[in-house]
């Protein structure tokens, strides 16, 4: 029997076994899922698309991309949207432009004025930098935040840190009275929606949003246009709606196509308060006329002065004038039918809507990812068409609100479930090349990238793209999805696991949260200074990020590798394994958090049997789904129902009260609880709730029943 190596993917062959069953070169290594003869035409297919991915249009792209901005809802993105729609009829693809309609943000002027101490205006557009020709217009930019109400507000600032509930809690305790108040609140930790839905609720009459240095700027090396990090005149804009769901906010849970049912503004809770970004020297100017207690040490931010809470004497002026209102979205689908079984899709996406340029988020992706689809387009005609459907969407509405994708996600969800191998987003391609690579995906899919990442090469160091993410991680302690536990790390070195999962986020989160579907997003080095500022363009990335091209080119046969192999597999590679770690982790952070309030988790003792269960099975299918491939046997019948068992940690939809139908991961508006594993039971024992956590455990205990019984079905149906 041949076993794939847990701790490095992939097993090689015996050569003299391989030998016997195919001629000529055995592959050196057999690709999980793969019968030893696919995993040859794999290896070609592979080879092939790389020299084919050509950084050089990868630049042109990204340059054509980025000569307008190209916001939801405006002229550029539609523009953009049919330039897409263009290239990918042109490589081979079907295409179809999708509408849906969502109530959609649009700034119409901002101003801040302060009028005590001092008179002075409060700049609410970024500094022009010479050499930088996006940056000549940068009146016609303001930074404003989508989703702000309109409003005209006079009053005294208070600095409340991040604005999570514990911080405005504090300020109350010391004295501060938030009513009618302007609130100074950093970007970054807390999500911008929660952190002025907070505001709100404690009185503010405003916010505005900055992002200290201590997060994105100067501490961290040379700012831009020297180098990577925040300059002080950058501006960060967010949307800031906090709604339980994604996608347009008047159509939850139903496709918002044309016509549709909608709801109306009343019964939808969008921020009431006026809110405004400003840049970090602007933050400045505020915080030295704020006077009173200093703000707690954790507080103080990297700006060269002591941090104070005010209120005042610091009186601002903040006008918003937005124009909020039903707008059209474009999302752009591509299709290539599969030669043998074309009803099994595997999804490629990218959204192309960019708050100004967007020359890292989106467009690096949606560049890098055209660049793969004209050479997915010619592979197909030059005979290696995929075994299954590849589906490419470029998503209009990412920044305000997961627009697009939910919307599709919503209107094919049955389809979905039945079809979808897995879904492999790349939000964004590159933003910086010295910081590590960053995947989140659903757990089955870990292997997969870390498989292919061992066959890519980094540009700079020669090394495999698998050592060069590690190495990267290990310098910067960077734990995120795919390899924040286990193997991945330098074991020498101690290193906290912050926590046990990361969600695939971005376009990824519709397909991960509603239909828990093997779903996955990436980009290469998350950290960077420029992100939603003007200085996020062409020039920005030509000059300092990845002026050859070269990660932008690693990023698409990434993303085109991983999308490939879920295609052509005999057997689609979706680890079940690495699943069941993942579980069994989950299960004992949750009894960890639970014993520390003296609290049981109901039915864990099932669970972690079932979990034993799970696990023995899967390492049993999986051995003998490798013999059964090297044997030669055909799988076609069994593809299906091996991904469909992915589908066991669905919440029911009659009882799917929370913004996920992922049983394993999910989010809730309760204070304090974002992205967590176990969501149903750890919400209710998070409020005490015990009745609510035996009825939620059961309902974890069927899935858990059912996984086991999937796996042993499929080796029924094996043997
Ligand atoms: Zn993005």
């Amino acid at each position: 029997m041949i076993m794939w190596s847990r701790s490095f993917g992939k097993a090689t062959l015996a050569v003299a076994f391989v030998t016997g069953l195919a001629a000529q070169t055995p592959p050196a290594t057999l690709h999980f899922g793969f019968s030893p003869d696919a995993s040859r035409r794999q290896d070609e297919i592979e080879s092939i698309l790389q020299e084919k991915i050509a950084p050089a249009r990868i630049e042109e792209h990204l340059r054509w991309l980025t000569s307008r901005p190209h916001r939801t809802g405006t002229e550029g993105a539609r523009i953009t949207a049919d330039y897409l729609l263009e290239r990918l009829r042109e490589y081979g693809f079907e295409t179809e432009l999708v509408r849906y309609d969502a109530y959609l943000p649009a700034p119409v002027s901002v101003a801040i004025d302060m009028l005590e101490p001092t008179r002075e205006t409060i700049p609410t557009t970024e500094d022009r930098i010479e050499g930088d020709p996006f940056t000549a217009h940068v009146g016609e930019h303001p930074g404003w935040n989508g989703y702000s109400a309109s409003g005209d507000v006079t009053a005294q600032v208070v600095y409340a840190h991040h604005g999570s509930v514990e911080d405005f809690e504090a300020l109350e305790e010391m004295g501060v009275d938030f009513h009618g108040k302007i609130v100074l609140l950093r970007y970054y930790d807390t999500g911008e929606g929660r952190k002025v839905a907070n505001a709100e609720r404690f009185g503010a009459s405003a916010v505005l949003l900055y992002a200290d240095p201590e997060q994105d700027g100067f501490p961290f090396g040379d700012v831009y246009p020297k180098g990577n990090w925040r300059p002080p005149g950058a501006i960060m804009r967010r949307s800031v709606e906090f709604l339980p769901y994604a996608g347009d906010p008047l159509s939850p849970g139903w496709a918002s196509v044309p016509g549709a049912r909608r709801l109306s503004l009343e019964e939808v809770k969008l921020p009431g308060i006026p809110v405004v970004p400003i840049s970090s020297r602007s933050a400045e100017t505020l915080l030295r006329h704020i006077a009173g207690p200093p703000a707690p040490l954790d507080w103080q931010g990297a700006l060269p002065l002591t941090y104070r809470i005010g209120p005042g004497p610091a009186k601002l002026r903040v006008q918003a004038q937005m124009d909020n209102r039903d707008r059209p979205m474009w999302n752009v689908i591509g299709r290539l039918p599969g030669e043998t079984a074309p009803d099994q899709w595997v999804g490629l996406g990218n959204h192309h809507d960019a708050w100004i340029f967007g020359a890292g988020d989106p467009s690096s992706g949606t560049a890098a990812l055209l660049e793969l689809c004209r050479s997915l387009g010619e592979l197909a005609r030059e005979g290696h068409r995929p075994r299954r459907t590849l589906v490419v969407a470029f998503w209009d509405a990412e920044e305000m609100l997961l627009g697009g994708s939910t919307e599709w996600v919503e209107e094919h969800s049955e389809e979905l479930l039945e079809k979808a191998v897995a879904y492999i987003n790349m939000d964004s391609a590159v933003f910086n090349t010295e910081r590590p690579l960053s995947v989140a995906a659903h757990p089955v899919l870990h292997r997969l990238f870390r498989d292919v990442a061992r066959d890519i090469k980094d540009p700079r160091t020669g090394k495999s793209l698998f050592e060069a993410w590690r190495d990267l991680q290990n310098q910067f302690r960077r734990v995120p999805g795919v390899d924040g536990w286990g193997e991945f790390f330098d074991p020498e070195r101690e290193l906290e696991r912050p926590h046990v999962f990361e969600a695939p986020y971005d376009d990824a989160a519709p397909f991960f949260n509603h239909l828990a579907l093997p779903s996955s997003d990436m980009y290469y080095g998350a950290d960077y200074g420029m992100y939603h500022s003007i200085y996020e363009n062409f020039h920005w990335m030509k000059t300092v990020v990845d002026p050859e091209f070269v990660y932008h080119a690693l990023m698409a046969s990434l993303q085109g590798r991983v999308a490939l192999r879920l295609a052509n597999a005999d057997v689609p590679p979706l680890d079940y394994v690495t699943e069941a770690d993942y579980w069994r982790m989950a299960y004992r952070d949750l009894e960890a958090i639970a014993a520390g309030r003296g609290q049981e988790v109901p039915g864990i003792a099932e669970a972690k049997e079932l979990i034993e269960r799970w696990d023995a099975e899967a390492r049993s299918l999986e051995g003998e789904l490798t013999e059964a491939l090297a044997a030669g046997r055909d799988m076609n019948a069994l593809a299906r129902p091996y991904y469909l068992a992915s589908r066991d940690f669905l919440r029911p939809a009659e009882i799917s009260h929370y913004a996920s139908r992922n049983l394993f991961s999910g989010d809730t508006l309760d204070e304090g609880v974002s992205g967590s594993t176990l969501p149903g039971i750890r919400f209710a024992l998070d409020k005490d709730d015990l009745e609510k956590a035996r009825q939620e455990s059961e309902i974890y205990l069927v899935a858990l029943r059912r996984r086991a019984e999937s796996l042993a079905a499929l080796r029924r149906a094996l043997r």
